[in-house]
C-alpha cells in the first residue's frame, strides 16, 4: 500500500470497513490513559524495535528530500505570500555584500530585496528582484510610484 496522501476509491473505502468490521480487536478496543501508558511503556528503550538501529546518512538523506520543495504538502506554488516569496528568493539566492544599485559594500542583513517588476506582482524569479541598500530601496521605490501616476 503507497504511503502518505493519496485518494483512496469507493471501492477501496468498502473494503477497509469491512475488514475492520472483522476485527474485534480493532474494533473492541478503548485506548483509555492506563492503556496508553502501558503500551508507552512496552516500547520504551530496549523494547522499542529500534532500539540501537539508526539510520543511514543516504535514508536520511532521501527522507529530507521527499517533502523538500513542490512536493512539500504545503508547497504554494504560485498561490505562496508575498513575503514567503521574498523569503524563498532571499534563502535560494543570498545576498553577496553588495548593493546592485549603487555597487557600496553593505552587510548582507542590511540589504533588502527590492521587487524590480513594473506590475509588483511577486514571483519566485530571482531576476524579478535586486538586493538594494535601504537609500537605493527608498529611491526605486519612489521612482516607480512617481512614474505610476
Ligand atoms: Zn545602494
Amino acid at each position: 500500500m503507497p504511503r502518505g496522501v493519496y485518494k483512496r476509491s469507493k471501492e477501496h473505502k468498502q473494503k477497509m470497513r469491512l475488514i475492520m468490521l472483522g476485527n474485534d480487536y480493532a474494533s473492541n478496543i478503548v485506548y483509555t490513559k492506563e492503556l496508553r501508558e502501558k503500551r508507552r511503556i512496552n516500547s520504551l528503550g530496549k523494547n522499542n524495535p529500534f532500539y540501537g538501529k539508526h539510520h543511514t546518512e543516504s535514508n536520511k538523506q532521501v527522507m529530507r528530500q521527499v517533502n523538500q520543495g513542490n512536493n512539500n504538502p504545503n508547497w504554494k506554488g504560485d498561490n505562496a505570500s508575498s513575503q514567503s516569496n521574498h523569503a524563498y528568493v532571499r534563502r535560494n539566492y543570498p545576498p553577496n555584500g553588495n548593493c546592485q544599485s549603487c555597487k557600496k559594500q553593505i552587510p548582507n542583513d542590511y540589504l533588502e530585496l527590492a521587487n524590480i517588476r513594473d506590475d509588483r506582482v511577486c514571483t519566485k524569479n530571482r531576476n524579478d528582484y535586486q538586493y538594494l541598500c535601504k537609500p537605493c530601496h527608498r529611491k526605486l521605490d519612489n521612482i516607480i510610484r512617481n512614474t505610476k501616476r
